[in-house]
């Protein structure tokens, strides 16, 4: 078993760099591993985090005051179009190799930071595709029944960025992840994100090679600081720190008479999607806007950024919550956040 340590910062582990120490600390190589870490701190009603790649995670500056498990268990096992990967896999790198190996169905999440147990937590999507798509079980440590179980999709309670795993959020260890990939062709699945149809210069619902929607995504990705990249400070965030506002009809008409012509996407449901950055941008608060170290993206109004690596948590969820503050004053409509607060709230 691995050594467990005291008073480890947790910020080098999170892609923000904010955090204070953890009581104690483990990296955990295996599934037995994890769940026997887990199971002990439950005994002894030790309070525990499961951390990934710490690139969803907003960390308060007192840190975690309990038991960080950091989850490194390493396997892949293909057959066919099926895909199980141990949780510690580094996401973008499985990625990456099935895409060189012909199988479709990821490939729009190219370049998505964290490990493979962290996809179904939030229901992991971008640019068309999210994991719901494709992941056909998910094995778990629950720890209230002190059982490991083998979820089908169907009780995972996939939605749009969440699942029934957020909804009792640290309930479930994920363990290993089984996704089911086409794998006849080499062409991706069909394009249904218009952004991307257009840097490939083809149309909505066409299919094309799984290496150029692998590169296209990336270049777009890159270009907005959504590819972890040491030397651009637009990447110290965790991503989108909003979540795209989902109305009932009724706010979409009051939001309508406050914005009219608003962008929308009109939902199945009734219900209506609107982008969060434009809510952002049109409150008053553009690309770059900067209070004391923290900073919003000069590349992408919904990432919140630390860029010197020199803010606070606090300082950072301050910049947040101007931002949420000024969005609800002009337009009535309440910003929720996307990253995991540990110890903290917006
Ligand atoms: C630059 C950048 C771009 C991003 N782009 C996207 C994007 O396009 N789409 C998108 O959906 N997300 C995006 N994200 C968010 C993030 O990458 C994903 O949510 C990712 O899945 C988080 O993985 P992680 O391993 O880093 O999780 P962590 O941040 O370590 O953890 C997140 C949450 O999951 C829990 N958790 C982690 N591992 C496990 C486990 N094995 N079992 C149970 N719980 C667990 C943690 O306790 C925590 O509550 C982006 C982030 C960054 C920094």
């Amino acid at each position: 078993m691995t050594e467990r340590m005291a008073g480890v910062r947790l910020a080098p582990y999170t892609t923000l760099g904010l955090g204070g120490e953890a009581r104690a600390f483990v990296a955990a190589g295996s599934a037995e591993e994890i769940v026997e870490l887990v199971a002990e701190a439950d005994r002894v009603g030790e309070p525990v985090l499961v951390l990934g790649g710490g690139s969803n995670l907003v960390v308060s500056d007192e840190g975690f005051d309990g038991l960080v498990v950091r989850v490194a268990s390493q396997g892949v096992e293909i057959d066919g179009g099926r895909v199980t990967a141990q949780a510690g896999e580094d996401w973008d790198s499985l990625v990456e190799r099935v895409v060189a190996e012909g199988r479709s169905g990821v490939e729009c999440l190219s370049g998505i930071p964290g490990l493979v147990g962290s996809t179904p937590i939030q229901n992991v999507g971008a640019y068309g595709q999210d994991v719901s798509q494709t992941i056909t079980a998910v094995r778990v440590y629950d720890r209230r029944s002190g059982e490991v179980r083998d979820l089908i999709a169907r009780e995972c309670g996939f939605a749009y960025r969440h699942s029934a795993f957020k909804e009792e959020l640290g309930r479930h260890v994920v363990l290993a992840v089984t996704y089911e990939l086409a794998a006849d062709d080499a062409l991706s699945g069909p394009i249904a994100y218009r952004e991307l149809a257009l840097r490939l210069g083809v149309a909505l619902g066409d299919r094309v090679p799984l290496a150029r929607a692998r590169a296209a995504v990336l270049e777009l990705r890159a270009g907005k600081g959504m590819v972890l990249d040491a030397a651009d400070p637009d990447t110290r965030s965790a991503g989108s720190f909003f979540t795209n506002p989902i109305l009932t009809g009724g706010q979409a008409a009051e939001l309508e008479l406050r914005a009219p012509g608003f962008p929308r996407w009109d939902m199945p449901d009734g219900t209506v999607k609107v982008p969060a950055a434009w809510l952002i941008e049109n409150a008053g608060f553009p690309k770059g806007y900067r209070r004391g170290p923290a900073r919003i993206s000069t590349k992408h109004t919904l990432a919140m950024t630390n860029p010197e690596m020199s803010a606070s948590t606090e300082e950072l969820l301050d910049l947040a919550r101007e931002v949420r503050d000024g969005v609800f004053e002009k337009f009535g409509v309440t910003l929720v956040n996307e990253p995991v607060m540990v110890g903290t709230r917006l």
